[in-house]
């Protein structure tokens, strides 16, 4: 067995390992803390994670019930104020009435635990999971399809969800995984659900603890530009010079993964040392 007994997955786990191996047994293995930057432009990267954080914040407030002009004349980031005014426009479309926000749910996944961070779930004859998004790109409908993100937040959804819904299951059928760009005018990204989806995602993630817990070791991946934002590429030997951020908002989601350097609120937040 290489995981300890109460080892608690989650989608930026389970993508850090498809991705690579060895990323995987650093971080959450080994818990091996940042050794490099992921980035040339540190400032930079630093500034737009504080907006994508100010920006959850905002919607989080809102959604609480603060009213909207009074979070407003707090914003001093104008990017910050464009994003909320598009959430305020367009954020909470065909959103069902009850909405729980920042919401994590927890369900078993063969011996180990299974987590998901929810951004908004609403519930109603549909039950929708929002995904705010501030990065600048919008990625290929095909490649976010394959993302754990895209499987494992629907699938915790149906599998655990029913105390959000009066104690019913929730239906695959139900269940929309939604990504919503607010540097985009709130463009969307929709994926449904089904029963057929639901049994072989089941069957895959325990199919992939399993790999995780028994496997004798965890190699390196043979996809080197992975590497170029990795921030373990120093003690891999895979390079020492930080990717250009220029590069990345520039390139082609098939070309390295996004998940690899995405500001994402949700997956720092999960990243416990
Ligand atoms: S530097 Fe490359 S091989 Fe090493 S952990 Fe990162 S992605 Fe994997």
């Amino acid at each position: 067995m290489n995981l300890p007994e109460d080892f608690v997955f989650s989608p930026s786990s389970l993508q850090d390992y498809v991705d690579c191996p060895r990323r995987f047994q650093l971080k959450y293995l080994q818990r091996q803390r940042w050794p490099a930057a992921e980035v040339d432009e540190m400032l930079e990267f630093e500034k737009r994670m504080e907006q994508g954080q100010r920006f959850h914040q905002l919607v989080h407030q809102h959604l609480l019930g603060i009213p909207a002009d009074t979070l407003t004349k707090h914003i001093s980031d104008e990017s910050v104020r464009q994003w909320f005014e598009t959430y305020l426009k367009n954020g909470l479309t065909d959103m069902p009435k009850t909405r729980f926000p920042e919401r994590t749910l927890t369900i078993p996944l063969g011996k180990y635990a299974l987590l998901a961070k929810f951004d908004v779930v609403a519930i109603g004859d549909k039950a929708i999971i929002i995904d705010w998004k501030t990065s600048r790109k919008i990625p290929r409908r095909e490649w976010l399809a394959k993302k754990l993100q895209t499987i494992v937040y629907r699938y915790v959804l149906a599998k655990g969800g029913s105390h959000l819904n009066k104690g019913q299951t929730i239906e695959p059928e139900q269940i929309e995984m939604r990504y919503w760009y607010a540097e985009h005018d709130g463009a969307t990204l929709s994926f449904t659900y089904d029963k057929e989806q639901f049994a072989t995602h089941e069957a895959n993630l325990l199919h992939l603890v399993d790999e995780i817990d028994s496997r004798p070791d965890f190699p390196l991946t043979e996809d080197m530009p992975r590497c170029r934002f990795c921030t373990y590429r120093s003690l891999c030997d895979r390079g020492t010079q930080a990717g250009s951020l220029v590069d990345w908002d520039t390139m082609d989601t098939d070309d390295v993964d996004l998940a690899d350097f995405e500001i994402d609120i949700d997956q720092i937040a999960e990243i416990e040392f």
